[in-house]
């Protein structure tokens, strides 16, 4: 790679790696940029957290950096870990000791002795994260790039510094990030590298499953997605931390009928809503959407391959797969749980006539989020026929502009029902019982059926009606 000095100069003429580079003078130690920071540099990408290597302590070198920062920076010392902070606005810089790391079978958590640069950067995940630039003056901008990092960035590659059999057992959760790295960037993974992946997959069991899931959400938030899920199945670590995605793979053929691979499909309509959305959950949803299609698959004589209710029992495998993979499970998942089981609503409103009643519908039980909905329904059409994709995505036209109107008139988005259960009861002189919540939920199907409008005077009047013919008399105070 052709080594823009220009670009380098531009972001190391800043103050701050003015003042790291005096302090490493003064302490008489050597001090590098290294890792992320680096490589974004070369890759042009926006990197906010900078890693800087201290030949010596990394915690006296921070201490002097925020020594000559003055007053508002804010310094933090991990002793522990040998590590130190400065933050100063927006800037955060992150110190640490040049190390040599030696690792145990059955943890991730290595024996680590004081090293030199070499040894530091031999311990790094891949030769793209392992370059390192000089601060001292000396040397100021110098690059140490001792496995060839740069090549690789022209050859738009991953690969691991040393043997990538002792890179992945050492850390196993080397291997996810490798897929991260080649998702983000849109690199490919050297096969001496992948094959290494392939025989160590197993180990990614001594990895916390929150550090998998952070993993994963990276992946989730590329720009392309399914290169991540098609790399994660290619080298076996799919079925071992996310299986149910994983079961998704695969068609079955009886009688001549095949169905749709719904792995490539589900990646697909990932793909599509990425395009349209930054929103992980989101993101997650199309992920999701069609997760029960292998619990719910049935051959029909009359009606070939069918998956009923797999939008519900999706919703229903959710806690259960949120909970393993230690995601949240908290207002989050119930987004995630009302998209899947929401995913078909609009399909077959777009199939039939749309009737403003089951217009109504569809807004309240989606609510705010109906429009991430509409988002997820569009990426879901993933037909290879121009034709039936432009039908569907008429008709979704034609469905959002309902909802647009519907909504405006109706007000039904968020709807609280305007006679409440309370008032129901004492109007009645009831306790809690089944014919407070008969009249509650009738009130609401006239209102979302159009039989009466959203208003007060019009749902009480209508719960008079209701309670006269269940044979109730309202209490007289
Ligand atoms: P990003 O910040 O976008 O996730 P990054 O490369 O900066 O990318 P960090 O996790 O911030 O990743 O780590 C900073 C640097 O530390 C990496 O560039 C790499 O050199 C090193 N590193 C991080 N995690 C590991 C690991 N598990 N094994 C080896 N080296 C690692
Ligand atoms: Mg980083």
């Amino acid at each position: 790679m052709y080594i823009d000095k220009e670009v380098i100069d531009k972001h190391l003429s800043s103050r701050t790696f003015r003042q790291v580079s005096e302090a490493a003078d003064e302490l008489g130690l050597e001090a590098y940029v290294i890792g992320g920071y680096v490589r974004d540099i070369f890759l042009r990408r926006p990197s906010k957290d900078i890693d800087i290597v201290a030949v010596g302590s990394g915690i006296e070198l921070a201490k002097a950096v925020a020594r000559k920062m003055g007053r508002n920076a804010h310094l933090s010392i991990f002793k522990n870990f040998g590590t130190a902070q400065v933050k100063l606005g927006d800037i955060e810089l992150e110190f640490v000791g040049a190390r040599k790391e030696s690792y145990t079978r059955d943890s991730r958590k290595p024996i680590v002795e004081d090293g030199t640069l070499e040894d530091d950067q031999n311990r790094r995940d891949f030769t793209i994260n392992a370059l390192a630039l000089c601060l001292n003056v000396s040397r100021y901008g110098e690059l140490v790039d001792p496995f060839d990092g740069l090549g690789d960035m022209d050859r738009l590659t991953i690969r691991t510094p040393l043997d990538p059999d002792i890179t992945f057992s050492d850390d196993p959760l080397r291997m996810m990030r490798a897929v991260r790295f080649a998702t983000q960037l849109g690199f490919d993974i050297d096969p001496v590298t992948f094959e290494a992946i392939e025989r160590n997959k197993e180990r990614i069991d001594i990895i916390s499953r929150e550090r998998i899931i952070d993993e994963l959400n990276k992946i989730i938030l590329s720009p392309r997605p399914s290169v991540g899920f098609v790399l994660l199945d290619a080298c076996g670590l799919l079925p071992i931390i996310f299986p149910e995605l994983h079961a998704l793979k695969g068609v079955e053929t009886k009688e001549g009928i095949g169905h749709k691979d719904n792995f490539s499909h589900t990646l697909m309509v990932l793909d599509n809503l990425s395009r349209n959305t930054d929103n992980l959950w989101l993101r997650w949803s199309a992920l999701l959407h069609d997760i029960a299609k292998p619990a719910t698959k049935r051959f029909d004589q009359r009606l070939g391959w069918t998956f009923h209710n797999h939008n519900f029992i999706g919703e229903k495998m959710l806690p259960g797969i949120f909970r393993r993979m230690k995601l949240p499970l908290n207002e989050k998942m119930k987004y995630v749980q009302k998209m899947v089981s929401l995913h078909m609503r609009p399909i077959a409103l777009a199939d039939d006539e749309v009737t403003d009643s089951a217009i109504r519908r569809l807004l309240f039980d989606a609510g705010d989020d109906i429009d991430d909905l509409m988002k997820l329904c569009e990426a879901d059409i993933t037909s290879k026929n121009p034709e039936k994709v432009r039908k569907f995505l008429n008709n979704f036209r034609l469905v959002r502009e309902k909802l647009t109107a519907i909504e405006e008139k109706d007000r039904v988005r968020n709807f609280q029902p305007p006679v409440s259960g309370e008032e129901i009861m004492e109007v009645f002189g009831l306790g809690p019982c089944a014919q407070v919540g008969a009249i509650k939920s009738s009130i609401k199907d006239a209102i979302l059926d159009g039989v009466i409008p959203n208003e007060y005077d019009a749902a009480y009047q209508y719960m008079m009606k209701k309670a006269e013919a269940m044979g109730l008399k309202p209490v007289t105070k």
